[in-house]
């Protein structure tokens, strides 16, 4: 076979520094030497680029900077995103994430490793503050791509995971016992009831000013491209707060919370996850941008299908439409990339070599989901 002049420097280069590299430097090699070909980006939910837990760096602010320095995608993306599970202020991911309905933290997560064709993921794990990791873990060190509650916990705690009794915090404790202060004991005999008197005092606690919106709902998703063409992605959420438990939505399934195809790009969302599993969307996402979509329309068309697949009464506002917002963020292989949303008022987080920045997300739809 034919050798261009590349392919040697890269080639002779790597043959010479294995001669006298350590072990350490030798695994950066390749990443050092390969020619640039895509512009590094980084995308995530909004959360991506607002909480530091006390650092220096948003998490697409660090994912892009690990990952530009040779670092693998994947590990890159994590740290990135346990920043944000690690932050007791975001109450919707990882620590300090707003409970469920018993007032246990659950936390679900998934990664895709594009190079690699790997996943894994976990669900209703208890007690570990960074899901994201114990993911990673099922997708390097089992046969399988998603392990779910106590078998879960046992996974991590086997494999050197510290596990602790309660993730709350004092403010998402502090949440939970106000939102159950406002529940009717006597409709805890009516599953539907309940679900429906949880629901008021979850609007309450919003129109309140207790919870932020984004937060009943709340999750980061968060996607890279390397230079080398490298892609991948992870979200990792509490899910929905006061969730009946055992309640999985879509963050930690394959195709609904996160798609990645290494040959075509990476999609996530945020939002009401039910909506989302119903139609996997960032499975349908990754196969619009395979037949050419750019991102940005790939996932309009997913909105569209969202609001196609809703019609029950329950679930819609005055106009007929969605009562509830669903985001999606995705990347291309070619560095192409955009979030979307049903309604506007929706960002979401990107750092290239310009830095970190926020966006406003192109909505489909115009209004508010509750008007
Ligand atoms: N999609 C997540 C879930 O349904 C929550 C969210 O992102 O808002 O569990």
């Amino acid at each position: 076979m034919e050798m261009n002049r590349r392919d040697f420097v890269r080639t002779t280069v790597g043959a010479s520094l294995a001669a006298a590299a350590p072990r350490t430097l030798l695994a950066q090699a390749p990443n050092v030497m390969t020619p640039k070909t895509t512009n590094p980006v980084v995308i995530a939910s909004a959360n991506g680029n607002k909480f530091k837990n006390g650092g220096d760096m948003t998490c697409v602010h660090k994912a892009w900077t690990m990952m530009t320095q040779g670092g693998d995608v994947l590990d890159a993306l994590i740290a990135g995103v346990n920043i944000v599970e690690l932050d007791p202020l975001d109450t919707s991911v990882g620590y300090g994430g707003l409970p469920n309905a018993d007032g246990v933290v659950q936390l679900d997560s998934c990664c895709m490793h594009g190079p690699k064709k790997r996943a894994g993921g976990v669900a209703c794990i208890e007690g570990v503050r960074t899901p994201s990791n114990v993911a990673q873990k099922v997708m390097e060190t089992t046969d399988h791509h998603l392990i779910v509650g106590q078998g879960a916990q046992r996974f991590a705690r086997s494999i050197g995971f510290k596990i602790e009794d309660d993730l709350n915090t004092e403010e998402s404790r502090r949440l939970w016992l106000d939102w159950k202060r406002r529940i009717d004991p006597e409709h805890y005999l009516d599953p539907e009831k309940r679900v429906e008197a949880g629901h008021r005092a979850m609007m309450a606690m919003v129109a309140e000013g207790l919870i932020d919106r984004q937060h009943i709902h709340g999750t980061i998703n968060c996607n890279g491209l390397n230079a080398q063409g490298e892609i991948c992605g992870i979200t990792t959420t509490s899910g929905l707060a006061w969730k009946i438990p055992g309640r999985v939505g879509d963050s930690p399934i394959l195709g609904a919370g996160l798609y990645v195809d290494g040959d075509v790009g990476a999609a996530g969302s945020t939002g009401r996850g039910e909506a989302n599993l119903y139609g996997l969307c960032s499975f349908l996402i990754v196969e619009n941008m395979r037949r050419g979509m750019h991102p940005k329309d790939a996932g309009l068309d997913a909105c569209r299908r969202i609001k196609a697949n809703t019609i029950e009464k329950r679930l819609l506002n005055s106009r007929g439409d969605p009562n509830f917002n669903v985001n999606f963020y995705m990347l291309n292989r070619k560095g192409e990339f955009a979030g979307v949303a049903l309604y506007p008022e929706s960002s979401f987080a990107v750092c290239t070599e310009d830095g970190p920045k926020t966006v406003v997300s192109e909505p489909l739809l115009q209004g508010k989901p509750t008007d």
